[in-house]
């Protein structure tokens, strides 16, 4: 690990005056903030991660460490950590899929351990980016090449890509955000702004060392979840080589609202498939009004797979996707709601 300034911050002002640096929002950026630190430390000491700077923003929990439920929705506090809102009763109740997303990650250690503004940022697990002995990662040094696209790709993304990278975002929690239209608050300068959080990950567009949009020393403060009559029937299913400690190959978040068996609402979100977590909007569009059965529900998933490509070793993906999709729908649909028939 080479060396770096530690600095502590013990308000949010502070925070971002010691958090402006370079390149926020590039994989390169010279000041990092240290949330639970378990992939801050991890690619520090991979060599991946170089700051010159980084700001522990432990002291802040006590404004940013809390869950509320309320009429409008639900607001998770950034240093809240998975465990504390994966175990959470009326989350558990109420949003399931933000639940199960985050049980079904990592483990009970890191869980205890990890933030949810930390677990959103977190880095692809592209193996050839956490290995500074390939020198072809365009995300760790631009123009660089990938050589991920003739390598072993077998975990690689199938949706959003282009051929400057074709990583995979591996996190959960930000899947199941994407289908409840979550919105995330970001700390600034003068002020703070929210924002959708569909909006936090830049699309690539030929830039993989810019992922998202934060501004020179902006702090994620928390997100809002807005109610909606599809929350409660909500459901994450996560596909990966083992049951427990592992990241998805494929995860499918969806959340509907029924008429009987007609759809009114759908909302769906694909993990492990895409370069940033992923909305499958025409999926939604199509199965409104329809009513949700097995053959709607392959049809959903198989416009939600239109215009994926793969690159040899994730040739399976699609088709593991499509089935994951089409199994969480179905799995949603047969949810029984407490003071709800069916
Ligand atoms: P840190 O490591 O402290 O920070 C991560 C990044 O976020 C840094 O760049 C930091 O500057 C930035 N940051 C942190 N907080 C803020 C903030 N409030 N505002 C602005 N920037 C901030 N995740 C899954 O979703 N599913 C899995 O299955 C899974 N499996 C895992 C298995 C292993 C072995 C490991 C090591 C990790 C796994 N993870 C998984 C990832 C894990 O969930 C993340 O490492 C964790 O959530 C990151 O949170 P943290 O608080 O430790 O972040
Ligand atoms: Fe780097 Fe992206 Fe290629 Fe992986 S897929 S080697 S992160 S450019």
């Amino acid at each position: 690990m080479r060396p770096f300034a530690f600095h502590h911050a013990d308000s949010a002002s502070q925070a971002f005056r010691l958090g402006s640096g370079t390149g926020q929002g590039q994989v390169d950026a010279s000041v990092q903030f240290l949330a639970g630190g378990t992939t801050l430390i991890d690619l520090m000491k991979l060599d991946v991660l170089r700051p010159q700077r980084v700001v522990n923003i432990d002291a802040l929990k006590g404004s940013l460490q809390r869950i509320e439920l309320s009429a409008e929705g639900l607001y998770l506090g950034a240093l809240t950590t998975m465990a504390a809102a994966a175990d959470h009763g009326e989350i558990l109740d109420s949003y399931p899929v933000i639940a199960q997303s985050l049980k079904l990650a990592a483990s009970a250690q890191l869980r205890n351990m990890a933030t949810l503004g930390g677990n959103v940022l977190q880095k692809t697990r592209c193996t050839y980016y956490r290995d500074p002995s390939w020198s072809a990662c365009n995300k760790r040094s631009p123009g660089s090449g990938c050589a991920a696209i003739h390598g072993f790709n077998r975990n690689h993304a199938v949706l959003g890509i282009d051929d400057t990278c074709i990583s995979q975002y591996p996190g959960d929690f930000g899947v199941a955000l994407m289908a409840l239209d979550a919105q995330v608050d970001l700390i600034g300068s003068r002020d703070s702004r929210r924002i959708p959080f569909a909006r936090l990950h830049r699309p690539l567009e030929g830039q993989p060392h810019i992922e998202n949009i934060l501004r020179p020393g902006e702090l994620i403060s928390g997100f809002f979840v807005p109610a909606g009559p599809w929350a409660r029937r909500s459901l994450y299913v996560k596909v990966r080589d083992r049951e427990s400690y592992e990241f998805a190959l494929v995860a499918a978040a969806v959340a509907v609202d029924l008429d009987g068996e007609t759809v009114r609402q759908a909302r769906i979100g694909l993990g492990g498939m895409a370069y940033r977590p992923w909305r499958a909007e025409a999926a939604e569009q199509m199965l409104m009004g329809k009513p949700l059965n097995e053959a709607s529900a392959a049809a959903a998933a198989t416009v939600a797979l239109e215009g994926a490509r793969t690159h040899g070793y994730n040739d399976y993906k699609p088709e593991l996707a499509r089935r994951t999709l089409a199994r969480a729908l179905l799995g949603a649909k047969a949810l029984t709601l407490a003071g709800q028939v069916s």
